[in-house]
């Protein structure tokens, strides 16, 4: 389809930085040319348009560390620690889990992403053959890199769903989805099982992969202090230093890894982390929902890490919302650090969009605004109380704007969403689907028991 979105202002995220009354035109899939409106109107006439006038443009946001399935499970267990909450609530009922709980659990935090601007979400869980987060995402028209969650207690299992998720799925849909190998965590992945993983990752890497289109590592690493002591006593191998080093001592670091969370870093891990080039997802609301302590971002930065946003899954969020996600970034670390210059709106926002696309290494077609780039773009209505008047888009997009004011998205170059009614789901039936399907859960879940 060509489109022509007309008069807004974009915020481009590339070397044109902002461009007041301008326009983005778009050719099948791609963007064709990004200028001021008046050039644009003239050349691109027949071409359908989006008004955008007195509207903020961005490229689509981008959360680098989800569960999307869990989408079903929101709000199912709240305000435990970590441990007692996934081995006393979550693992138990997501052992009730089957197919069609993992898509709906998927198309539900798709569409909610879509309706709060997010374009592309990197996604580990669950993969089955018969019902699965890609479906999900395919049917929104949502962007994704979609993971298996691979344990030491189920290497059999792992294998064969590696295999069928990368053959099933690897740059299908346009493009549009991706796919990754997700070993959980370095305490519940033994050091033999994790170095088979990253082989397996480049063998699949070397039959459906290419430079452009990789398979990717995305795992949670030092999530919690106590990290190195649960792989102690979970394998008993020696963990000396951080669980970064532990990690670069098995060879399995390098930058096509997206590590969820780096919580519990020391200076050595940070090191590692520059030096190997690994990509950071920072979930500070994770984090701060299951006190597991505070990431040194601003040390990461200062070293030359990538560092991107993440959402983390619905269960520990709980919202698939990266406006709360900037917010609570950029406070987060003025506030512990006592030091209101760090993380400014500018740097945030790159996070949440430029930043993430890189450290999915996408950052060919994605993450910003440019010509050449896939056309991934939110469209915010900005006459809000809330958002005038207007000094600084930049500054009102990541401390004022809302979820809620995203009205059009446009992903692979289709429009998903036009003046906040989903294009490609119905949403009421979605939602009636999902309060069935948490029903039959929790009646599968009691019959276990
Ligand atoms: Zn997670």
């Amino acid at each position: 389809m060509n489109l022509l979105i007309l008069g807004g202002t974009i915020v481009t995220m590339s070397s044109k930085g902002v461009i007041r009354d301008g326009a983005i035109a778009v050719e099948d899939r791609h963007v064709v040319d990004v200028g001021k409106s008046r050039e644009l109107r003239r050349k691109y006439r027949r071409y359908e348009t989006i008004k955008a006038e007195g509207k903020v443009v961005i490229p689509g946001l981008i959360s680098t560390h989800h569960h999307a399935a869990m989408g079903l499970l929101r709000g199912y267990a709240d305000d435990y620690p970590l441990k007692e909450w996934l081995e006393r609530w979550i693992w138990p009922l997501e052992r009730c889990m089957k197919g069609h709980d993992i898509y709906v659990g998927a198309l539900l935090t798709a569409v909610e992403s879509i309706m709060g601007g997010i374009t592309t979400i990197n996604t580990m869980y669950h993969y089955v053959e018969g019902g699965n987060e890609a479906q999900g995402f395919a049917e929104a028209g949502l962007r994704g890199i979609i993971g298996h969650v691979c344990f030491s207690w189920r290497k059999d299992e792992d294998r064969r769903a590696l295999e069928s998720l990368a053959r099933e799925w690897h740059g299908k849909h346009d493009g549009r989805i991706r796919v990754s190998v997700d070993p959980h965590a370095p305490y519940t992945v033994d050091p033999e099982y994790m170095v088979e993983l990253w082989h397996i990752k480049n063998d699949l890497n070397e039959r459906y992969g290419s430079p452009g289109n990789p398979v990717i590592w995305h795992i949670h690493v030092a999530e919690t202090e106590d990290e190195p002591e649960k792989i102690r006593q979970a394998f008993n191998v020696p963990v000396k230093g951080g669980v970064v080093e532990y990690l670069d001592s098995l060879g399995v670091l390098g930058k096509d890894v997206i590590a969820a969370h780096c919580v519990a870093l020391n200076e050595r891990d940070i090191t590692i982390l520059r030096d190997r080039d690994v990509k950071v997802s920072h979930c500070p609301i994770s984090n701060l929902k299951l006190a597991s302590g505070v990431s040194p971002v601003p040390r990461l930065l200062d070293a030359g890490v990538t560092v991107s946003l993440g959402t983390d899954g619905p269960s520990s969020n709980n919202a698939s919302d990266m406006f709360e996600v900037m917010k609570i970034a950029a406070l987060l670390h003025k506030g512990v650090w006592r030091n209101p210059t760090l993380l400014p709106a500018e740097k945030v926002l790159g996070m949440a969009t430029i930043e993430g696309a890189k450290a999915l290494l996408w950052e060919r077609e994605i993450g910003s605004i440019e010509v050449g780039k896939k056309a991934d773009i939110t469209i915010l209505n900005f006459d809000k109380p809330h958002l005038r008047p207007l000094y600084n888009e930049l500054s009102h997009l990541v401390y004022a704007a809302k979820a809620s004011d995203v009205e059009t998205v446009v992903i692979n170059g289709d429009i998903v969403m036009e003046n906040r009614e989903v294009k490609t789901v119905n949403v009421h039936r979605l939602l009636e689907e999902a309060e069935k399907t948490k029903e039959d859960l929790l009646n599968r879940l009691s019959q276990n028991r």
